[in-house]
């Protein structure tokens, strides 16, 4: 499915607040982080599911990195800033704009889900592998860089799992372990979501085309060897 052109492409406001000590190899990149409720408004017209998650917060004290902890409260959150507010996870995201917007006026500061296996599927890559297809200039769709150093890598639905993922590199060794599949079920983080480490940020955009997984596969083959 041909996704419609982000609202206002080029035009990013605000500037992004992410570390940029990791994009040496993309100083070019001059994307700029919109805020979380334009982003949700952005994604959910596009008609992808969205669902708002928690996020970094000062608040709390008692951080568990710079000062920071997830804005759910508990001192032990074992995935801060990384899951959802509302109860029912996954199920609860919605693609109607009016209900994205109910949601971030209540929660301005969430980060922004995004259910996969909806129109997309994503591929999470670890950092070195992911930098090494990047400098390959492989042919991609769009790509996000994740507040950890990972690599989102977005490509059409599919109904592969984890365990297809593995399989198609099991004679790659170790490849299992720095690749996962998002797919039905699932969601990422995107940006400009922000986790104790770091933002999201797009280095390629929604406006491109979305790859279908084979292709993704075959591209992301060579990196993982
Ligand atoms: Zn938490």
């Amino acid at each position: 499915m041909a996704l419609r052109r982000w609202k206002g492409s080029g035009t990013w406001p605000d500037a992004d607040q992410a570390p940029r000590r990791r994009l040496t190899l993309f100083h070019s990149v001059t994307w700029r982080a919109p805020s979380p409720l334009e982003a949700a408004v952005a994604y959910a017209e596009r008609g992808l599911p969205v669902l708002p998650c928690h996020w970094p917060t000062t608040e709390r004290g008692g951080g568990h990195w710079a000062g920071l902890s997830c804005s759910c409260g508990h001192p032990a959150c074992s995935n801060p800033a990384r899951h959802p507010v509302l109860p029912g996870d996954v199920a609860r995201a919605s693609a109607d704009p009016r209900q994205v917007r109910r949601w971030w006026r209540r929660y301005p500061q969430a980060n922004v889900g995004l259910a996969t296996g909806v129109l997309l599927d994503v591929l999470d890559l670890d950092e070195p592998q992911g930098d090494r297809l990047m400098r390959a200039g492989a042919a991609l769709g769009p790509v996000a860089r994740t507040g950890t150093g990972r690599w989102h890598l977005y490509c059409a639905p599919s109904r592969l799992d984890d365990r297809d993922l593995h399989q198609a590199f099991a004679s790659l060794p170790g490849a299992g372990a720095r690749v996962w599949w998002r797919g039905p079920g699932s969601f990422v983080l995107a940006p400009p979501s922000r986790v104790l480490t770091g933002s999201f940020r797009w280095v390629r955009d929604l406006s491109h085309q979305p790859p279908d997984a084979a292709t993704l596969l075959s591209v992301l083959m060579p990196a993982l060897g």
